[in-house]
């Protein structure tokens, strides 16, 4: 068995030993199958390819100081693919299945998930999508459901760090009443000329505001949104949000804390007053956010004066980390022990 340099992981796609598969077929899903390859076979006319009948997941197995392989709320994570299946109409995924089919990946991978030391992880991506063909538009008949795993590295390799964010109003990732609150490909593809725009720009995000009035903050790209003012973790609600795992975990710890809640409307505005703030996700637990960028109304909102993490937010992220490895008690029942 090669060795692997864990410190050069970054976040890319690297082939491990094996996936695990299962098929929907006559109504029916298949019992979860190992697999070497990782190619799939799919029709040309498959509603994945042409309608968007895509969904995935993003959870991660942590390996402890005692050497115990955590994966981190894999029935939350269960859950929402199911509600995403849900979303546009592909077969329901159970959430037995989609636990099984995780637990499988993982087992079999097991010498990818990095050392305790290491600050990496082994990232599990979840995927399931339409396979038969449909050429009028009409949900598929037969699904695949895939899991692959890969190890990433600590995403914060020179240390726990602050980006700036930017609004656009010229794009949208979401509608009100569209498919935001899934996990699906389409709204991966409608923010990717605004966030590649961001890039390139020097933000490591887009901030969105909420489609219908660009009143309120809703979302980035890939993340959801905090702030944090006066011992308060304030999270925009809104019907165009992905909701967010790490996010619910981090409202819990916060409340943990002693702190106070609020999960309601934030008007942009408000982005003057916060004393933190942060995007949160499987990807970087929090990544604090220093600058609000509005750049077609010319604004500006400083959160960070010194450019480092609030203390707030690095307390969260230090507690969130430490009961993903096992350095902490798991007292809300959110990690599994392979
Ligand atoms: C996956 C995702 C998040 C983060 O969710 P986690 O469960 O915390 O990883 C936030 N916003 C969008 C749009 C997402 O797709």
């Amino acid at each position: 068995m090669e060795t692997l340099d864990w410190s050069k992981l970054s976040f890319t796609y690297m082939k491990t030993d094996f996936n695990v598969r299962s098929y929907y077929k006559d109504g029916k899903w298949s019992a979860p199958e190992a697999t070497t390859s990782d190619k799939v076979e799919v029709h040309m006319a498959a509603t994945s390819l042409h309608y968007g009948q895509t969904a995935f997941e993003g959870l991660k197995a942590f390996r402890g100081k005692d050497g115990k392989v955590r994966i981190f709320r894999m029935r939350d994570n269960a859950e929402r693919m199911l509600s995403s299946c849900r979303g546009i109409l592909m077969a329901e995924l159970p959430i037995e299945l989609f636990e099984e089919t995780v637990l499988k990946a993982v087992k079999l991978n097991e010498r990818f998930v990095p050392p305790y030391e290491s600050g990496a992880s082994l990232y599990i991506r979840p995927v399931i999508f339409g396979t038969s063909e449909q050429v009028g538009v009409k949900p598929a008949d037969e699904y695949a459901f895939i899991v692959f795993v890969m190890p990433v590295g600590p995403y914060f390799k020179e240390g726990f760090k602050t980006t700036s964010v930017v609004i656009y109003r010229g794009y949208d990732r979401a509608a009100p009443h569209g498919t935001g609150t899934y996990k699906i490909g389409g709204n991966y593809a409608a923010g990717m000329v605004a966030g590649e725009r961001a890039h390139h720009e020097g933000y490591s995000a887009v901030l969105y505001l909420d489609a219908k009035e660009k009143k309120y903050i809703d979302e980035c790209g890939p993340a959801n949104f905090f702030g944090i003012r006066n011992n308060i973790y304030i999270t925009p609600q809104s019907t165009s949000i992905l909701p967010s795992i790490t996010n619910k975990s981090l409202m819990q710890l916060a409340l943990d804390n002693g702190m106070k809640v609020e999960q309601r409307q934030v008007p942009e505005e408000e982005l003057e007053t916060f004393e933190e703030a942060g995007m949160c996700g499987t990807a970087a637990v929090i990544s604090p956010i220093n600058r609000v960028d509005d750049v077609e109304e010319n604004k500006s909102y400083v959160i960070s004066k010194d450019g480092e993490p609030g203390s707030i937010s690095t307390k969260l992220y230090q507690q969130l980390r430490a009961i993903q490895y096992g350095d902490a008690p798991d007292t809300h029942g959110w990690v599994t022990i392979l």
